[in-house]
């Protein structure tokens, strides 16, 4: 018997939990200090491998840290939670990505992205919103504070 995939939304194989096939874009990007740029990726094949790629890109973030530890994001949170204090122990960068599908005149396909500094993103909505996540236009924690609850 082959490998099993899942299959997922509209019968396609389900996302991989885990995707951080971008990890070395992200490893250039901290490196040659490129976070907040946008960037654009070569050309898509079309709207569907652009989307892909879009997710990717934001997966491989999510899953990043500067560190190097692989499984660092994971036994790590970006937040204090369970009696830890959140961050990565080692002093790593934890990175957030925006990633749009874009498209040009000549209907070809792009993802524009842009890496921030996770610390420094959320520092900037406190400074913005103020420190309660109530105030904030978007909370990231809403859903688990409802489970929780
Ligand atoms: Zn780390």
């Amino acid at each position: 018997m082959g490998r099993v995939i899942a299959v997922g939304e509209g019968g396609r194989p389900q996302a991989p939990v885990r995707d951080d096939r971008f990890g070395d874009v992200l490893g250039l990007v901290v490196a040659r200090n490129l976070l907040g740029r946008p960037l654009l990726t070569p050309q898509c094949r079309d709207f569907d491998h652009a989307d892909e790629i879009r997710r990717a890109l934001y997966r491989s973030a999510k899953y990043y840290c500067s560190c190097g530890h692989s499984s660092c994001t994971r036994r790590y949170r970006n937040y204090p939670a369970g009696g830890q204090p959140g961050g990565c122990p080692h002093g790593g960068q934890r990175i957030s990505a925006r990633a749009d599908v874009v498209k040009d005149a000549d209907g070809r396909y792009y993802v524009q992205v842009t890496f921030r500094d996770k610390t420094a993103a959320m520092q900037a909505i406190v400074d913005k919103y103020g420190p309660d996540p109530d105030n904030w236009p978007y909370n990231p924690w809403a859903r688990r504070i409802r489970k929780d609850d």
